[in-house]
């Protein structure tokens, strides 16, 4: 399990931070031979699939938009399965706008509109999508922006 709460989730490995000029870990160069930079927007912790993930807050499930469902396309499939979770408003130290998305997962334990408490399970990490190994992709934005949630974290999240 997992704590991705406010507080630093101590027991989880960072694999890869935000980076607005990453180099593409899947495909690295360009035809033209040059650095293929796509910018990662979020935090990666390396976690095995079917690590139990917890809700970081009391809030509701906003969206999930499974990979692969019969008769269902996912917006965003390089997302793998994802959850967009939102907290309830006095859990947002009023910060409007906050969605936090967790990308790749195996499994989610809710769907769309569910509510939930502070610590209950809410989905397995996986590796689905567009992934190089089992991971959880968390990712936090605020007003419709994607933003550093290390910077929310007071600094102390770290490669
Ligand atoms: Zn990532």
């Amino acid at each position: 399990m997992i704590d991705l709460g406010w507080l630093l989730p101590t027991k989880a490995r960072v694999t890869s931070g935000w980076n607005v000029t990453r180099v593409d870990p899947v495909h690295p160069t360009k035809a033209d031979g040059s650095p293929n930079i796509v910018a990662h927007y979020g935090w990666d912790f390396g976690c095995p699939v079917g690590t139990e993930l917890v809700a970081p807050f009391a809030g509701k499930v906003e969206h999930y938009w499974p990979i692969d469902l019969a008769g269902y396309t996912s917006p965003h499939p390089m997302n793998g399965n994802c959850l967009v979770l939102v907290p309830d408003a006095e859990e947002c130290r009023g910060i409007k706008g906050f969605e936090r998305l967790w990308l790749h997962l195996s499994k989610s334990l809710v769907v769309v509109g569910d509510r939930f408490v502070k610590g209950r399970p809410i989905a397995y990490s996986g590796n689905t999508g567009y992934s190089t190994g089992p991971h959880l992709h968390d990712e936090l934005h605020l007003g419709g922006k994607a933003v550093d949630m290390s910077l929310y974290y007071g600094g102390r999240l770290h490669l």
